[in-house]
């Protein structure tokens, strides 16, 4: 699968995945605008062009988005280092 940002000027790469959950917690719904539709990607996800920023939203987890257009990037967990991707930016191919 691969996606990219509003400016384009990241782009992601992760596996196939048709994992996709759905998230309503207070920071998902601040950080979206509504509840998050997400897919999970694992570990093994890549990034090209600019370096996304991270904004660490809890003790066990942060928020990446692109430092140019602030689209939200991913969700990622600290302990386990997987990648959870909001499906309608991840879902391109
Ligand atoms: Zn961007
Ligand atoms: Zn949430």
């Amino acid at each position: 699968m691969k996606a990219k940002c509003l400016c384009g000027d990241i782009e992601i790469e992760a596996a196939d995945n048709n994992d996709v959950g759905l998230c309503h917690c207070d920071m998902c719904r601040r950080w979206t605008g509504g509840p998050m539709f997400a897919v999970h990607c694992g570990t093994d996800v890549e990034f090209s062009g600019l370096t996304p920023a991270r904004y660490q939203s809890s003790d066990w987890a942060e928020r990446g988005f692109c430092p140019n257009c602030g689209t939200t990037l991913f969700y990622f967990l600290l302990p386990t280092k997987e990648y959870i991707h909001p499906v309608g930016r991840s879902v391109s191919r």
